[in-house]
């Protein structure tokens, strides 16, 4: 299987979750938020594809991190290959955060792909960003809307759970 994204690996991130990080950033996103930080990443075909494996080899020779990141674009547009590397993070001991302009609500009603990917996503910081609401005081996000939300409880409890209340 194939993925397309926008750069490599991203090691030793400590803005993009807790802990220390190692970001994929995949391409393409529909969203098309006013003011994106990353609007080189909207194309569905632009950037680089990869070999899953050659990522998953990546990963398994990871050291000295907490977990990935899957940031884009919006991983939910490549929602089959995001899963296959959620999946094998998780084999390797790793955890799984995930950027995306989908809403929870939206993606507990979206097709299975997308439902599949939310189901093995430990953290989700969701919905598009919005301008207005930008705050550099927001940890780990770029505008108020969007939540750090915790993905197995929300599923357990039938309702949204954050992970930070700030
Ligand atoms: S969801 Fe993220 S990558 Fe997509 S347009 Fe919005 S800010 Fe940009």
């Amino acid at each position: 299987m194939e993925v397309r994204l926008a750069s490599g690996l991203q090691k030793d991130s400590i803005v993009d979750g807790s802990g220390i990080r190692t970001v994929i950033w995949f391409q393409g996103c529909l969203h098309h938020c006013y003011m994106c930080h990353n609007p080189e990443t909207w194309d569905l075909n632009g950037g680089i594809v990869f070999d899953l494996d050659d990522i998953k080899e990546e990963i398994k020779n990871l050291k000295y991190q907490s977990g990935i990141t899957l940031s884009g674009g919006d991983p939910f547009f490549q929602a089959e290959s995001a899963t296959e590397i959620a999946k094998y993070a998780h084999e390797c001991n790793l955890n799984v955060w995930c950027y995306t302009g989908f809403t929870y609500e939206e993606l507990i009603e979206a097709d299975d792909d997308k439902k599949n990917l939310l189901k093995n996503v430990d953290v989700l910081v969701d919905g598009r960003f919005e301008n207005e609401k930008k705050s550099l005081a927001c940890k780990f996000r770029g505008s108020t809307n969007q939540r750090i939300i915790d993905v197995p409880k929300s599923i357990e409890q039938g309702d949204i759970v954050l992970l930070y209340e700030d």
